[in-house]
């Protein structure tokens, strides 16, 4: 196979620092926010209480967007949310740095389609572990929407694609107006790398099990990773997600803590969640 017939089929053998056409600039912004969240915490290491919790409720919200809005609601169908609701939500996220709906619903069902198969977006298993936890994001080709999300192809969904550049810039700097340049630094850039590795961690350490031959199932559950996803707490039941994917449900034990199961069930006493599924 040529050098580069086996890059577009095998895209973890390309250099880390060769993005995917169309996901150059996601790249840029990963290496962006890491060097400002590095300048921050050497400026400002210890930001005081009210800096550090006002960056923890934008996490919190943003958490909450990814895990109940794009991946219980919007990817899996597991629960109707009401539209407002299902907006705002979607507007953490994008906040959050998790990208546009369409684009991340379509790699996800991708992923649950083809995980631990040559053909997963993420797979730790053929690229290893820095591939599956961030690499893939640029270095993958964008999954399709016509074939992966066609029921996200309206304009209240598509039109966060072009909204989530200037989202992610006001992101970047809206702490300065609050707190100046430690809110910058804290809500900005060092909110957003921590909140990605949180995610990402779904990706890679998640579905890090070496030595399993091609196709069998490497998701699990790692509970030390809960409490380090704050309001995401739930989606380090992975294991047991993949097992039950349909279900709006993370944990299977009372003490599997489920942040985003909690807030769904308080949705649906109030009437903003219909069609749960258990
Ligand atoms: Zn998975
Ligand atoms: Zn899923």
């Amino acid at each position: 196979m040529s050098r580069s017939a086996l890059a577009e089929k095998h895209p973890w053998t390309l250099p880390w620092w060769k993005a995917d056409s169309d996901n150059f600039w996601t790249m840029i912004y990963i290496v962006m926010i890491h060097v400002m969240a590095v300048v921050g915490l050497v400026l400002f290491p210890l930001p005081g209480w009210s800096v550090f919790l006002a960056a923890l409720a934008v996490a919190c919200l943003g958490g909450l967007g990814t895990t109940v809005g794009y991946h219980r609601a919007l990817a899996h169908r597991a629960v109707k949310l009401n539209p407002v609701v299902e907006q705002i939500l979607v507007f953490f996220a994008v906040f959050n740095g998790s990208g546009a709906p369409s684009t991340w619903i379509a790699n996800h069902r991708n992923h649950h389609a083809n995980s631990d198969t040559i053909d997963d977006v993420s797979s730790p298993r053929h690229g290893g572990f820095w591939w599956a936890h961030l690499r893939w994001v640029y270095q993958w080709e964008a999954s399709s929407m016509q074939k992966w999300c066609p029921d996200m192809m309206h304009r209240r969904y598509t039109l966060w694609a072009s909204l989530q550049m200037p989202l992610i810039a006001i992101s970047l700097c809206f702490g300065y107006l609050f707190f100046g340049w430690a809110g910058l630094f804290w809500l900005g850039a060092i909110r957003l790398v921590y909140c990605l590795h949180g995610q990402m961690f779904v990706n890679s350490l998640l579905h890090l099990k070496p030595g399993l031959p091609e196709g069998v199932d490497s998701s699990q559950n790692i509970w030390w990773i809960g409490p380090f996803q704050v309001t995401a707490w739930g989606e380090n039941w992975h294991g047991n997600h993949h097992s039950r994917p349909a279900s709006a449900c993370f944990s299977r034990h009372w003490w599997q803590i489920d942040i985003g199961w909690y807030v769904i069930c308080g949705l649906r006493a109030l009437g903003l969640a219909t069609n749960v599924r258990p």
